[in-house]
């Protein structure tokens, strides 16, 4: 059950932090910089959450599934200009490995705009 989202996909968004700077062609459209520009904050200016918000798992009690910084980025080192571009051999291997694992996979995006190959396509969740 959502609590405090409208993402279907998900049942809660964790935001600990907010903002991000744009580091590659593929922030071009970045919505976290639409959504933020259009509440009138500065998306480039990266800042910790409220207590309020940093300390909202904690309240958690029931698991769920989590969007976690959905207005900035964990893997940022990724997308800097160096970044490697995403390999489909990566992600096939990481599919391979959460089944026989047991392990919901979810693909969400390739680098670059890039589409998601057919055989990458699974959108899983835990139980
Ligand atoms: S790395 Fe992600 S969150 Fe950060 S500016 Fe680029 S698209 Fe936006």
């Amino acid at each position: 059950m959502a609590e405090n989202t409208g993402i279907l996909w998900t049942d809660n968004t964790w935001n600990p932090w907010q903002g991000c700077h744009k580091v590659s062609p593929g922030c071009m459209n970045c919505y976290m910089y639409r959504d933020k520009n259009r509440y009138g904050q500065d998306p480039a200016t990266v800042i910790r959450s409220k207590p309020a918000t940093f300390n909202l798992p904690l309240k958690w009690k029931e698991p769920a599934k989590v969007f976690i910084c959905s207005w900035s980025d964990f893997f940022i080192e990724e997308a800097d200009p160096d970044a490697r571009i995403m390999q489909t051999g990566w992600a096939l291997s990481l599919k391979e490995q959460c089944a026989s694992a047991g392990t919901p996979f979810f693909m969400k995006q390739m680098s670059a705009g890039a589409p998601i190959p057919k055989e990458l396509q699974g959108q899983e969740f835990p139980r």
